[in-house]
């Protein structure tokens, strides 16, 4: 039952904050990207305020489990000194993977917000949907698409540019060898 006298957010309104934190999350991913990563970036808020942040560390920390969600979570546990992070709002750029999503259920993350959608390994509806899964004890509630376009071009860009590095290598070591 909604309280009568707590004025409810409006839908612009929140649409507004979500694309608000997307952006927070964005300058994260390219932190990540500056550490030569893939530029994927996460936050977690709770009554209006960002408790934690993460950004993928996989390769700096040789940990397959250093996405970005991942060290947002274990930020925000460490934060508030418990595993369950109840009532919050998670952030990313990119659709949470399998490992991700696992987590947020355990941690009884209340909603998760997300930009790009991960066509190949998504879990938060494109392959799998893990967050609204009916036989787990916890589901989340779920937006998607907040700055879509522009997170997934983070990540394209990231892409292409190190395609092009590649190739450039490549075409060096040939050189070398002529
Ligand atoms: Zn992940």
């Amino acid at each position: 039952m909604s309280n009568p006298l707590e004025t409810p957010v409006s839908l612009d309104e929140q649409a507004l904050k979500d694309e608000d934190y997307m952006r927070q999350a964005m300058a994260l991913a390219a932190e990540a990207e500056l550490q030569g990563e893939v530029p994927v970036g996460a936050l977690l808020v709770k009554d209006d305020k960002v408790i934690a942040t993460g950004y993928n560390l996989s390769i700096c920390r040789h940990d397959a489990s250093a996405h970005a969600e991942m060290e947002c979570i274990r930020a925000a546990g460490q934060m508030v000194e418990n595993y369950r992070l109840l009532d919050t709002t998670l952030y990313v750029t990119l659709e949470p993977c399998a490992m991700c999503a696992g987590a947020m259920v355990h941690a009884r993350i209340g909603r998760l917000v997300y930009g790009a959608d991960d066509l190949k390994t998504g879990a938060a509806g494109s392959v799998l949907d893990l967050v609204r899964n009916s036989a787990f004890n916890h589901q989340l509630s779920v937006t998607s698409g907040v700055l879509a376009t522009e997170c997934g071009e983070q990540l394209s860009a990231f892409f292409r540019r190190r395609r092009k590095e590649k190739k450039a290598l490549k075409q060096a070591e040939k050189q070398q060898g002529q």
